[in-house]
């Protein structure tokens, strides 16, 4: 007998709607004391911890716009949905506790296709220990739309605005940055590659690092945790989902402050480093105008620089200035340049 190996396609509209989100929901268990009611009634009910304050963020992605899925498996996608919210929560220095899922599929996807997302979103909602309480679903004409909304909690005080930052205050860096955006670079070369010899296996062992960066993003709740431990308040924060340079304009914006930014500090991944020699391109500027790596940036006060000095996970990659002086990049080479968002030409 021939085995049958074509996946199984079961079509949405043998469900119907009904069907479909309690078939996809009735394995996420609420885990949260603050989560009253999750999925099932007309809404949830959420009842924060006292002497606490709400924190609310959503995302929209489109399909063809945020992502291509001829090389974004669904489950990754249904994580990396969950990952651009929740690090959105982290940028304000408070925890995360509850996500909402709204979707809108054409019926050219099968039940099998939303089964893979949602669990990319089960996958994150239990490592990221946050509960699914509800959403909506919807038909399109073309196409998936994904949006998430994330609600987290934190205590007032502690609340990191990127409004606070002060001339002097050191800017700070998480992990490292480019590797979404090089391994982006990496995944739409092989779909070329595909295109015109869909025989070829590539092989991508010296690129899973930047690969993972752009499909299986982490949002960094441990850092959040870690300057809780460290006893460190930012003076302002904002999470890096566009390159190092809008996102340091945002900043100092906010605060009313410039900004001197060193780029021999800024944290490259080796692969980074060899992707762009291959790519003949200036390391820094993935870093500076790539995106989607979800690292946190923030600013802290000079007096903190000893608690968070030595740290692997963290990076002083610059200092902020009055105003007046203006945002630059201070080059490898010594010279002072304007910081601007697309600013690499300069450095090019
Ligand atoms: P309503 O008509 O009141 O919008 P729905 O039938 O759309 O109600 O939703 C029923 C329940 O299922 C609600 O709790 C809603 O939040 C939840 N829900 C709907 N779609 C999704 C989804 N894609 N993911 C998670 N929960 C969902
Ligand atoms: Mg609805």
């Amino acid at each position: 007998m021939i085995e049958d190996k074509t996946p199984k396609r079961t079509t949405l509209t043998d469900l119907g709607e009904f069907g479909l989100i309690k078939h996809l929901t009735e394995k996420f268990m609420v885990s949260h004391p603050s989560t009253e009611k999750g999925i099932g009634d007309d809404a949830a009910v959420i009842a924060p911890e006292e002497g606490k304050k709400l924190v609310v963020s959503t995302d929209l992605l489109i399909e063809g716009v945020h992502f291509d899925l001829s090389y974004m498996p669904l489950k990754h996608l249904g994580y990396k949905a969950v990952m651009v919210n929740l690090s959105d929560i982290y940028a304000m220095n408070a925890s995360a506790t509850q996500i909402t899922v709204s979707l809108a599929v054409s019926d050219r996807f099968p039940l099998e296709a939303l089964e893979a997302l949602y669990e990319g979103i089960a996958l994150a909602c239990k490592i990221y220990n946050v509960d699914l309480v509800g959403g909506d679903t919807t038909s399109s004409t073309k196409g998936m739309l994904i949006s998430v909304t994330a609600l987290g909690t934190a205590k007032p005080a502690s609340i990191a605005y990127r409004s606070g930052a002060k001339p002097n205050d050191l800017l700070v860096v998480t992990g490292d940055l480019g590797g979404a955006y090089m391994g982006l670079q990496i995944l739409e070369r092989e779909k070329e590659v595909f295109k015109v010899n869909p025989n070829n296996q590539p092989d991508l062992d010296q690129y899973t690092y930047i690969i993972e960066r752009q499909l299986k993003p982490e949002a960094r709740k441990d850092i959040v945790e870690l300057l809780e431990k460290l006893n460190v308040k930012p003076t302002a924060m904002i999470d890096i989902s566009d390159g190092l340079s809008s996102e340091i304009l945002h900043l100092s914006e906010a605060s009313g402050v410039g900004c001197d930014l060193y780029e021999e500090k800024i944290p490259l991944d080796p692969q980074v480093i060899s992707t762009c020699e291959e790519f003949n391109m200036n390391s820094s500027v993935p870093a500076l105008n790539g995106g989607e790596d979800y690292e946190l940036l923030f600013t802290i006060s000079q007096e903190d620089f000893q608690k968070i000095k030595g740290n692997p996970n963290l990076t002083v990659i610059g200092h902020m200035t009055e105003k007046p002086e203006g945002n630059h990049l201070i080059t490898r080479m010594g010279a002072k340049i304007p910081l601007k968002a697309q600013g690499w030409n300069a450095i090019n």
